[in-house]
């Protein structure tokens, strides 16, 4: 079986087994002007499945305005209804300075203030948009390396948010996530877009700075395609297992009303916003 075919049918086989979305959904896309959503992206649309996508522009520079540019030209290559959402325009001051707040206060690291703020203004932009599913990007290399971080943490019992559908008990302003390249290798993503020649912006974020993940992804990068995919399949055989300590409800945090599983969210704990 060639590149093309072989990913495909793995997306395939992860939506179907894991009911992850179905072609009644109202799906947003999650498009950084990256590999990884960008083939998200064609290969939900591909396969039929209702999508638009939702780009952040974060206000880094150069960076923030070519991804844009980017996912621009691909959205209208592609027929796929872009909604943008500038982080600076909508509140007030771009990534960096929101971030070198909370690590004034805060020893945390560049990628985590991003992520917590990114998945927050997804889940709202989400829900005021009426979409019934967000779709990211993530690979089984990120997967591999977050579920090794977590047995290094002491903490496997982490990985319960991880999967490629969220399994909260369902919630009116929870908009649940997928990841449909959840069993694709990042060499195959790299591959099937080289291939097709899918419009992307090629350079990493340059805060990407995250000391213990690159520790981890250089030592992944010594492992075998195989050998990721077998790491994988020990989260398969422990995530039931795992997904039975966590307490899947989730109520509402007493700050901002945002979907949370503690009394104050995220977010709201980061940015200390009383
Ligand atoms: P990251 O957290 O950067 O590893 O990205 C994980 C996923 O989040 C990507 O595959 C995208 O689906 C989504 N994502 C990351 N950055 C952005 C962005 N600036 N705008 C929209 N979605 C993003
Ligand atoms: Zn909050």
């Amino acid at each position: 079986m060639g590149l093309v075919q072989k990913v495909e049918k793995q997306v395939k086989e992860t939506i179907k087994k894991y009911k992850i979305c179905n072609k009644k959904d109202k799906i947003l896309v999650a498009l950084s002007g990256g590999k990884d959503s960008t083939l998200t992206a064609y290969l939900l649309k591909k396969f039929g499945y209702n999508i638009s996508g939702l780009h952040i522009n974060l206000g880094l520079g150069k960076y923030s305005e070519e991804c844009e540019k980017t996912i621009k030209g691909f959205s209208e290559e592609y027929k796929i209804k872009l909604y943008v959402y500038n982080i600076k325009k909508e509140m007030g001051s771009r990534m960096c300075y929101i971030r070198s707040g909370v690590q004034s206060r805060e020893k945390v690291n560049n990628c985590l203030v991003c992520g917590v703020i990114k998945k927050s203004i997804l889940n709202k932009e989400a829900r005021r948009l009426k979409f019934d599913k967000i779709a990211t990007g993530h690979n089984l290399d990120d997967e591999a390396q977050t579920f090794l971080l977590n047995i290094f943490k002491a903490s496997p019992k982490l990985s319960a948010n991880s999967g490629p559908i969220t399994r909260n008990a369902p919630n009116k302003k929870f908009v649940p996530r997928i990841k449909p390249l959840f069993y694709v290798l990042e060499n195959d993503i790299r591959g099937y877009v080289k291939k097709k020649n899918l419009k992307i912006y090629p350079h990493a974020c340059p805060c990407g700075i995250n000391s213990y993940r690159i520790q981890i992804r250089n030592f992944l990068e010594k492992v075998s395609g195989k050998d990721k995919e077998r790491i994988m399949k020990n989260f398969d055989k422990l995530y039931e297992r795992i997904l039975k300590t966590k307490d899947s409800r989730m109520s509402y945090c007493e700050i901002c009303g945002e979907p949370s599983r503690n009394k104050i969210c995220k977010k709201c704990k980061l940015l200390k916003i009383k």
